[in-house]
C-alpha cells in the first residue's frame, strides 16, 4: 500500500535546554559519586520518561524533604526551592545538591535584591507551579504577591504602590507576559522590573520557532508532559499562530491518528524537558504511516551550557 505524502516540519530549537541537561547530569553524577539511593525532591525535570530512567538507576523521587533520610544525599529539582528547604537540609546536616537552573537562581537573587532595597515583589507566574513556589519562597510569607493574568493586576493590593518590583516565572508565554507587564506599568508607574521579563532564552526560542512553523502546518504536536509549563505554552502559541490542531503528546502512543486524517503537513516540537529520543519516536511513528519529507524550521541556534556544582566536579 502506498503511503500518503506528508511534509513534516521540525522546529529548531526544540527539546532539552541547558538547565534540564544540567539537572539530569547532576542526578547521574550524584549516583556515581555517592551510589544509590540518591533522593530527589520533586521530579528533577517534568518528564516521566526522564524520571523513570533515573529511578531505574537508583534515584528516589519524593515531594518533600521530610520524606528523605538524614544520611543520604538529596537533590533539589531544576525548578528551584523555597529558602526554607536548603535551610532545613543544612539543619539536619544532610548532603544536598541544588539543581536549580542558574536562570531561575538569577530570578531568586533579583527578588532578594529588590526586597533588600525595601520593595515589595509581584511575581507573574502560575499558582502552585514549583518554580513559582520556589521563587515566592525566597522571601517571607506575604512579601510576594502573585499575579497570573491581566485581570489579576486590577485587584492586587500592594502595601505601597510606590515601592514595588516584579519578577516572572521563566517558562511563561512571552506574549501573555508582555500584556501583564504593560498592565502593571499602567497601574503602578513606579514599578521596577527586569529590562526584559525573566522568561529564559530556551522558552523564548522554542516559542519563536513554533510561531514560524505553525502557519505552515495542518496540525502540530508538542512532545512534553502535561505538568510541563513551557510545553503547554508551546501548544497555546501554536494554536494562536494559526495551527488549527495543536496537541501535547508524551509519547507516540498518545497520537490521535483519527484526528490527523487527511493532513498533508505536520509540525513537531518539544518542550524543554522532553528528550530527543521521544521526539524521534514520534517522527518514526509518522514515517511508518506516511511518506515523510522532513523540513527544519530553524529560528535560532543555541549553544548554552551550564556547569554542574563544584561538589560533583571533585572526585569522590
Ligand atoms: S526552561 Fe529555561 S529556566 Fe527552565 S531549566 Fe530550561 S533554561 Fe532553565
Amino acid at each position: 500500500m502506498t503511503k500518503p505524502p506528508l511534509t513534516l516540519y521540525l522546529a529548531a530549537p526544540r527539546g532539552f535546554c541547558a538547565g534540564v541537561d544540567r539537572a539530569i547530569k547532576i542526578v547521574e553524577m550524584a549516583l556515581e559519586k555517592w551510589g544509590a539511593p540518591v533522593y530527589v525532591r520533586h521530579e528533577i525535570v517534568h518528564n516521566k520518561f526522564v524520571v523513570d530512567g533515573l529511578r531505574d538507576k537508583g534515584a528516589v523521587f519524593v515531594e518533600e524533604l521530610h520524606e528523605c533520610p538524614d544520611d543520604r544525599p538529596v537533590i533539589f529539582s531544576a525548578h528551584g526551592v523555597p529558602k526554607a528547604v536548603p535551610a532545613a537540609a543544612a539543619k539536619r546536616e544532610m548532603i544536598y545538591v541544588d539543581a536549580t537552573c542558574p536562570l531561575v537562581s538569577k530570578v531568586h537573587i533579583e527578588a532578594q535584591r529588590h526586597a533588600d532595597n525595601g520593595l515589595q515583589m509581584i511575581m507573574i507566574g502560575h499558582e502552585g507551579h514549583p518554580e513559582t513556589v520556589g521563587t515566592m519562597g525566597q522571601l517571607p510569607d506575604g512579601e510576594v504577591l502573585l499575579v497570573e493574568t491581566v485581570a489579576d493586576v486590577a485587584t492586587v493590593t500592594p502595601r505601597d504602590p510606590q515601592k514595588l518590583a516584579f519578577v516572572t516565572q521563566t517558562t511563561l508565554s512571552v506574549d501573555d507576559t508582555k500584556d501583564i507587564v504593560a498592565a502593571l506599568h499602567a497601574r503602578f508607574p513606579a514599578i521596577i522590573g527586569p529590562h526584559k521579563e525573566d522568561i529564559c532564552y530556551a522558552t523564548t526560542n522554542r516559542q519563536e520557532a513554533v510561531k514560524a512553523m505553525a502557519p505552515k502546518c495542518d496540525a502540530m504536536l508538542v512532545v512534553g508532559a502535561p505538568n510541563s509549563s513551557n510545553s503547554r505554552r508551546l501548544v497555546e502559541v501554536g494554536a494562536r499562530a494559526g495551527c488549527d490542531y495543536a496537541q501535547l503528546v508524551q509519547r507516540a502512543t498518545d497520537i490521535d491518528w483519527r484526528a490527523l486524517d487527511g493532513i498533508t503537513s505536520m509540525g513537531i516540537t518539544a518542550g524543554a524537558s522532553a528528550p530527543e529520543v521521544l521526539i524521534n519516536e514520534v517522527i518514526d511513528a509518522f514515517k511508518n504511516r506516511y511518506d515523510v519529507t522532513v523540513e527544519m524550521v530553524e529560528t535560532a541556534v543555541e549553544n548554552v551550557e551550564f556547569k554542574v556544582p563544584r561538589v560533583l566536579r571533585e572526585t569522590a
